[in-house]
């Protein structure tokens, strides 16, 4: 490699943007990093791995990698209820590419900011572009939401909008020539619902984070709680922008089975309706009301007049039949 553009070259890129955090005991630069655990807190851990091609475009702009890399990995966090502390990041570049490191870290570091989360290490090394970051959270003993704890009767709602970015997604791969901004950001540089799965640890049964589909999310929540659920398709919140774009049936698939919305997913009691708004509204994140757990198993989907609808396929699965 030229002088200048090495690995430790780039490391010291890094390094030198990180922003301090005052519970990082040693960061980047040792063998690894130190953290001091705040007394009475568990370690939520999660990990998230975004390649060229399958999780981006290939030619994405290096500031939304950076972004989103960091955001699903937040996403996941967030659908546990824990609040973010540190992260670590595995870089694989085809070259060294200074310029590709600093558009990335733009948009990695933004989040971090936002977020007060420190970069404290990770791996540099050359291949096929890929991104791995791993976050670390805290949490309450007992705290977390996960995904096993809904019961027949809690509501089911949904944070945000669903189905942006898998419009965004729709209108890119046909070749768009005037592809919506604002479906595009949803898809680049989704919104981790921190502040709100925050709030509900202390109300929700179960969470999780809409990453693949609504249908297949909602499922790996029925099939961990032994339990099942009926959503109306035409309540799921949908953005203007959807709106004016896709109607009927097909906006109902886009909502209910396409991926990468980041948004939350969660059971809470009816008796809760009240400190979910109070949650929602303290957060400034809406959240709607989407169907309700029932005894059973399965994710029993109907439109507005109750009649059953299917879809084709309920979510994304990398290793699934296309
Ligand atoms: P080692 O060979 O001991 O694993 P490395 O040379 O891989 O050490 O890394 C040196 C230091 O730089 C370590 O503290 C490591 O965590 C950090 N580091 C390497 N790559 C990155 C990266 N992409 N982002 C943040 N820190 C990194
Ligand atoms: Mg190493």
């Amino acid at each position: 490699m030229t002088a200048g553009t090495g690995e430790f070259d780039l490391i010291a890129r890094i390094r030198a943007r990180v922003a301090a955090r005052d519970d990082v005991v040693l960061g980047i630069g040792d063998d690894a990093a130190i953290v001091q655990l705040p007394p009475g807190r568990q370690l939520v851990v999660a990990m998230d791995t975004l390649n060229a091609g399958v999780h981006f475009p290939d030619g994405s702009a290096p500031a939304g990698i950076g972004w989103k890399s960091l955001a699903v990995n937040l996403s996941d966090l967030a659908a546990m209820a824990a609040t973010p502390a540190w992260c670590t990041l595995s870089l694989s570049l085809p070259a060294s590419d200074p310029a590709w490191v600093d558009g990335f870290l733009d948009g990695f570091l933004a989040l971090a900011a936002e977020h007060g989360v420190a970069l404290v290490g990770g791996d540099t090394t050359r291949g096929p572009l890929s991104v791995c970051v791993a976050v670390h959270g805290l949490v309450a003993p007992g705290r977390a939401l996960r995904r096993d704890g809904a019961v027949a009767g809690d509501d089911i709602w949904v944070s945000g909008t669903l189905g942006d970015a898998a419009a965004a997604l729709m209108q890119w791969s046909a070749g768009d020539a005037a592809p919506d901004p604002w479906l595009r950001a949803r898809l680049d540089r989704p919104t981790p619902r921190v502040a709100l799965g925050e709030s509900l640890a202390a109300i929700a049964h179960a969470a999780i984070d809409v990453s693949d589909g609504l249908l297949a999310d909602l499922g790996h929540v029925c099939q961990a709680g032994g339990v099942g659920a009926e959503i109306d398709v035409d309540a799921l919140p949908a953005s203007p922008a959807l709106r004016s774009l896709h109607a009927g049936d097909a906006r109902r698939r886009l909502q209910a089975t396409g991926g990468d919305d980041y948004e939350l997913c969660f059971a809470a009691p009816m008796q809760a309706r009240a400190a979910v708004a109070r949650a929602a509204a303290g957060s400034g994140c809406a959240v709607t009301r989407v169907g309700r757990i029932v005894a059973g198993q399965g994710v029993d989907a109907r439109d507005a007049t109750g009649m059953p609808w299917r879809a084709d396929r309920s979510g994304f699965d990398h290793f699934g039949a296309r």
